[in-house]
C-alpha cells in the first residue's frame, strides 16, 4: 500500500471518527485522533486533562504546544503508518506537523453547518468500545446500549447545543485554511460527507489503495 501517512480533515460531525476506525480496521494504521486522547487524560484527570477541559467544555482549541507535545511521540513511533484524526487544527499544527513528518494525503471531508448541528446533536458515544451512533441513521430514540458490546451509550458534554455551534465557528476559523495550505502542497482530496458513510468509505478506501 503508498499511503499510510494520512489526515483526516473536516469539521466535527463529518465522519472522520467513524471513517477512521472502518478504515483501520481494513488497513491497519494506527489511528491517531487527539479528541480521543484528550478525553482519556481528561477522565484520568492528568494535569494535561486538567488543563484540557475548560477548552474543551466551551468547544474551544488546546493550545497548539500541548496538542502537538502530546501527539509527536505517538506520529513518530507510528512506523507502520497512521492515520490522525482531528489534528493539525491549526497553521501552527500543521507547520510543526511537517517537521517531524511527511504526509502522503489529506482526506477533506466537508459537511454544511447545518448538517453538522443535527448530526452532532444526534451523535451517542460507547463508553465501552467507542462506537459512534447517530439517531439520524442507526440508533433507535431511547437506546441507552451498545450493539456491539452492551456498554453504555452518552452524549458527549461538547456535542450539547450550545457549545456545537462554536466549534463550527472554531473549525472555520482555525481549521478550514489547512484546506488551502494542503491543496497547495498537492496532496488534498475532497469528499463529500453528505453522502452515505459507506458511500465515503468506499471513495477512501479507493484513493488509500490506488
Ligand atoms: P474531537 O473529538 O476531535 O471533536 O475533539 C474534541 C475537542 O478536543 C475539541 O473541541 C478541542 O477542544 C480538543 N482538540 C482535539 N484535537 C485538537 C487539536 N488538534 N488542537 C486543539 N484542540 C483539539
Amino acid at each position: 500500500m503508498a499511503l499510510t501517512h494520512v489526515v483526516l480533515l473536516g469539521p466535527p460531525g463529518a465522519g472522520k471518527g467513524t471513517q477512521a476506525k472502518q478504515i483501520i480496521d481494513k488497513l491497519g494504521l494506527v489511528h491517531l485522533s487527539t479528541g480521543d486522547i484528550l478525553r482519556d487524560e481528561v477522565s484520568r484527570q492528568t494535569e494535561l486533562g486538567k488543563t484540557a477541559k475548560g477548552f474543551m467544555d466551551r468547544g474551544d482549541l488546546v493550545p497548539d504546544q500541548l496538542i502537538i507535545d502530546m501527539i509527536r511521540g505517538r506520529i513518530e513511533a507510528a512506523t507502520a503508518g497512521f492515520l490522525l484524526d482531528g489534528f493539525p487544527r491549526t497553521a501552527a499544527q500543521a507547520e510543526a506537523l511537517s517537521e517531524f513528518a511527511t504526509i502522503d494525503v489529506v482526506l477533506n471531508i466537508g459537511l454544511a453547518r447545518e448538517e453538522v448541528v443535527r448530526r452532532l446533536t444526534g451523535r451517542r458515544v460507547c463508553r465501552g468500545c467507542g462506537e459512534i451512533y447517530n439517531l439520524t441513521f442507526n440508533l433507535a430514540e431511547g437506546e441507552t446500549t451498545c450493539a456491539d458490546c452492551g456498554g453504555e451509550l452518552y452524549q458527549r458534554d461538547d456535542d450539547k447545543a450550545e457549545v456545537i455551534e462554536n466549534r463550527y465557528d472554531v473549525y472555520e476559523k482555525s481549521t478550514a485554511p489547512l484546506i488551502d495550505f494542503y491543496k497547495k502542497l498537492g496532496v488534498l482530496r475532497t469528499l463529500d460527507g453528505s453522502a452515505g458513510s459507506e458511500c465515503v468509505f468506499s471513495e477512501i478506501i479507493g484513493i488509500l489503495t490506488a
